[in-house]
């Protein structure tokens, strides 16, 4: 079951509650750079991403937000270090939500006024805690641990909820798999605040997404996670992808094709990895909001059962395979041309 949040609101977007887990990303172009910026994020909406988050490092990237924010379809976040009046400044540019890491914005009183800003223009925030900056007094008493993410998110809180600020959401990152989920769970025994999931500084394509899908799988299964951020040293748009597989992995939410294959064995008589891996490729480009299954399948072992089960598939013999669509046998094809006899058979059949 899923854990109970308030609602809030990043732009028309909303975060906890009954809305949908979002999926978001970060852009890794500089900032400065409105058209580049503005394209970039044009390829993470196609891909599927719901919000997304900009690095503010200075002055003039703060003001170029203002461009970006009124041309970009999605909520643009800016995300916030160091100093507080970026934060203000983004506020001001129009962005819908400021990350603030209360763990170097240095004092409560910085924060306060990020908040009162906030709070007046009627924006979001997220308190977004990491492992790798808490603040010192936190450090010296519990180390690097739950108790310290999650201390750290509690005081900021304290600050915004004494201001009558609850138009924000929480994140409790670290790098480590474990901790990361051990907090999140620490944290929502006792809160109702939204949450933004996701393991930091992940690691490549490969690693990060394995990470990434223990750790956010095991919060989403746990009822855990209100929106998404997979962390890639990758090209974002991998991010959306990956961030979409993990929900549909994990029950939460399809956008997607979901593929069953099988894994090959000494039974299979065609050459199913090829044949799997090409429908694959063509599905990605199909967006199903209701989640299509299909299957591909090496025997008949398993396979007539997977491929009735699934919306569509293929139950592979010999140098052929028998295509199923919606639980019936449609047609036995030869192997060579079974690939596009079952793409055939979903696009014609999809939205029936
Ligand atoms: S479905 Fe058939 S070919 Fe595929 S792994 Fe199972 S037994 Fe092997």
């Amino acid at each position: 079951m899923r854990h109970k949040t308030r609602t809030i609101y990043a732009g028309g977007v909303p975060i906890g509650g009954d809305s949908p887990v979002s999926v978001q990303s970060m852009c890794n172009t500089d900032t400065r750079d409105t058209l580049k910026t503005l394209n970039q994020i044009r390829e993470l909406e196609y891909a599927g991403c719901e919000l997304v988050r900009l690095a503010v490092p200075d002055k003039t990237a703060a003001l170029t937000l203002k461009d970006i924010a009124e041309q970009a379809k999605i909520p643009i976040i800016a995300d916030i270090h160091f100093d507080y009046k970026l934060a203000i400044l983004s506020l001001e540019s129009g962005v819908a939500c400021v990350r603030i890491n209360p763990g170097n914005i240095r004092g409560k009183e910085r924060f306060r006024e990020v908040v009162l800003c906030a709070k007046e223009l009627g924006r979001a925030l997220r308190i977004g805690v990491n492992a790798g900056s808490l603040e010192q007094d936190l450090l010296d008493k519990y180390g690097v641990s739950a108790a310290s993410i999650v201390t750290s998110a509690k005081r900021a809180m304290e600050v915004a909820e004494n201001e009558g600020f609850t138009n924000y959401k929480v994140s409790l990152k670290s790098s480590s798999v474990p901790l990361t989920v051990q907090a999140y769970l620490e944290f929502a025994k006792d809160t109702d605040v939204p949450l933004h999931i996701g393991i930091t500084e992940a690691g490549g394509e490969r690693t990060g997404t394995i990470r990434s899908a223990v750790g956010i799988g095991s919060l989403l299964l746990n009822g855990i996670g209100d929106t998404v951020r997979v962390s890639l040293t990758a090209d974002p748009v991998r991010e959306i992808d990956a961030a979409w597989d993990i929900l549909a992995a994990a029950g939460v939410r399809k956008r997607k094709v979901e593929i069953i294959s099988c894994p090959t064995c000494g039974r299979t008589e065609v050459d199913l990895i090829s044949i799997a891996n090409r429908v694959e490729s063509e599905c990605q480009n199909i967006k199903s909001q209701n989640g299509l299954t299909v299957a591909v399948m090496g025997c008949v072992v398993n396979g007539p059962g997977e491929a009735k089960e699934a919306d569509f598939g293929v139950a592979c013999g010999k140098g052929c395979g028998v295509i199923f669509a919606k639980g019936d046998i449609i047609k036995k094809t030869e192997e060579n041309n079974l690939v596009e006899e079952l793409m055939k058979t979903v696009r014609e059949n999809m939205d029936a």
